[in-house]
């Protein structure tokens, strides 16, 4: 299983800041920036270029979370970034689809370049 999925499962700790029946957010372990939040399904989905016509709403609920939560962390009114990396040129780590969620500061336009 995928560190995420243990995340997901609660198998390893992390700071959850949100879950339902197809989503759960916490804190990035190493912030790049005051506010790091992943954004992950539930079940195990490799990348975004994994996803099926089915998973339409999990896709959907991911935005709508990282809305939310940018909401209750007061980060709305000044702006964020989300971010999707996709696979090796879009320099995924992870995995498991995650949706970065960054704020709290004025964000240069390349978060980590390659
Ligand atoms: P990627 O580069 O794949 O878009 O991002 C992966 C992110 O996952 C990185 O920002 C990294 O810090 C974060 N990450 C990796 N392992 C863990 C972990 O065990 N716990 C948490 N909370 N974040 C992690
Ligand atoms: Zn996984």
């Amino acid at each position: 299983m995928c560190i995420f999925c243990k995340i997901a499962k609660k198998e390893i700790p992390a700071e959850l800041l949100y879950e339902d029946d197809l989503v759960a957010a916490f804190k990035d372990i190493k912030p790049i920036v005051p506010v790091h939040v992943l954004i992950i399904p539930k079940k195990h989905i490799e990348s975004i270029a994994d996803l099926q016509d089915k998973d339409e709403v999990l896709a959907g609920r991911m935005i709508m979370v990282a809305k939310k939560i940018a909401q209750n962390l007061n980060i709305s009114e000044k702006g964020y970034k989300l971010l999707f990396r996709v696979g090796r040129d879009g320099g995924q780590e992870m995995p498991h689809i995650h949706l970065h969620l960054l704020g709290g500061a004025r964000l240069s336009e390349n978060i980590r370049p390659v």
